[in-house]
């Protein structure tokens, strides 16, 4: 008898207040938004611009700049004109300093081109209420109705909560490790930022939270504490991850956990780019993270085995590695063209031991042969064996019966 349904889905969302940021929502039961930074100059219009266009275009929902000095504040609007020419809206998140007061209120076009300001509590004054910075900061933002994020990064922590926590450690008959009281002063410092801002006069639906740490177990720990303690909207991101596959792998493994804990409502991943490497790899790896997880999807998926010595040659990696090309050169028209595209799923086999199963799972899936098997190709479409390729036009005839597929 079945008795055991295995259900296969994130937990439920945590419940957060709903926070307006340009044409997007964050929190809620809004999807989960990439977000993403630029690393130019930014007073350097040229550049920023042309980078600023390339993370939108790769995805980035919402694209950060620093504000970090006159010329940059006063580039903003510049920037803001030439993406617009260009046909790209994507909202632009000002990255302030202790310094971010001064030069808003020289440069008040700077913050009506921004649809969000981002604050380090530990930077921007000490997030307190006395604090003339970051008071100045919160009022600005409610001048211009901008929403805020208080980004607490625990490699520039507010030295007065860190400072209080330790000295109430140090009362208890058994302290606490000063790695756990660091933690703590990392989730302090942000909801007593947060706190603040809204006695300054922020509404509480315009406040969103991180607490970035560069440890994976670090940050599932803080901002699980986190979720327990507000309702704040969450943005999860692993700072200083690290460049390549080791970067690429703690940024998974963290926000996957957080995300299947229903804990996270924007997400970065921080990668440190190759020499030369694209900024748009991080856009990309986000894209991978929300979508192999269910959460949202971008692009058809294909499905390919690893290959193993039943494999009868390569053929079928490049088959996979042509259908996966195919996919990235037609989606912008397949999308345009045909909603939903984004939820395909094919499937590119290299024998018949797992071939047809995981075709008959996809939408489309072909298993060629192993190498003990006869050189033909069953091709599967919605679960049916649909035909069998043979001879050199597989790969043609294959991304044939895709482009069929989605139109019909
Ligand atoms: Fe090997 Fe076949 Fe499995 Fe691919 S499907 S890994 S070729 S046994």
């Amino acid at each position: 008898t079945f008795d055991h349904p295995i259900e296969a889905s994130p937990s439920p969302r945590q419940t957060t207040r709903c926070v307006a940021v340009g044409p997007y929502k964050i929190g809620g039961d809004a999807p989960v938004l990439i977000q993403s930074m630029t690393d130019t100059e930014t007073a350097d219009i040229d550049a920023t611009v042309k980078q600023a266009a390339a993370l939108a275009r790769a995805g980035s929902e919402l694209v950060r700049l620093t504000i970090n000095n006159e010329q940059a504040a006063a580039a903003l609007p510049h920037i803001r004109e030439q993406l617009a020419s260009q046909g790209i809206e994507v909202p632009l998140v000002g990255d302030f300093h202790f310094n971010g007061h001064k030069l808003l209120k020289r440069h008040p076009a700077c913050a009506e081109a921004i649809a969000k300001m981002r604050i380090n509590p530990g930077n921007v004054g000490k997030g307190s209420r006395r604090d003339p910075q970051f008071a100045e900061m919160i009022e600005i933002a409610c001048r211009y109705e901008l929403p805020v994020r208080i980004g607490v990064n625990w490699g520039s922590l507010d030295e007065s909560v860190l400072t209080r926590l330790m000295d109430a450690n140090a009362q208890r008959q058994q302290p606490y490790p000063p790695e756990m009281v660091t933690r703590d002063a990392v989730v302090t410092s942000a909801i007593e930022s947060a706190k603040q801002a809204e006695e300054l006069g922020l509404p509480g639906d315009s406040i969103i939270l991180s607490c970035k740490m560069s440890g994976v177990q670090d940050l599932v720990a803080v901002y699980r504490d986190l979720a327990r303690r507000c309702d704040y909207p969450l943005h999860l991101g692993l700072t200083e991850a690290g460049m390549g596959v080791p970067g690429i792998a703690s940024s998974s493994a963290a926000l996957a956990i957080l995300l299947q804990q229903g804990i996270g409502d924007t997400i970065r991943v921080s990668l440190t780019p190759d020499p030369g490497g694209a900024r748009t790899r991080e856009v990309e790896v986000a894209q991978q993270i929300l979508q192999c997880m269910g959460l949202r999807d971008f692009t058809p998926r294909v499905t390919a085995c690893p290959g193993c010595g039943r494999t009868s040659s390569n053929y079928f990696q490049h088959l996979a590695e042509q259908v996966r090309h195919h996919i990235d050169e037609r989606i912008p028209e397949w999308r345009n063209q045909y909603p939903g595209v984004e939820k395909l799923r094919i499937a590119v086999m290299g024998c018949v031991v797992n071939g047809p199963g995981e075709s008959r799972h996809a939408d489309i899936g072909i298993s060629l042969p192993g190498a003990d098997e006869q050189p033909a190709a069953p091709v599967f479409v919605d679960g049916e064996r649909r035909t069998t390729l043979k001879g050199d036009n597989i790969a043609a005839e294959f991304k044939n019966i895709i482009e069929e597929y989605i139109q019909q």
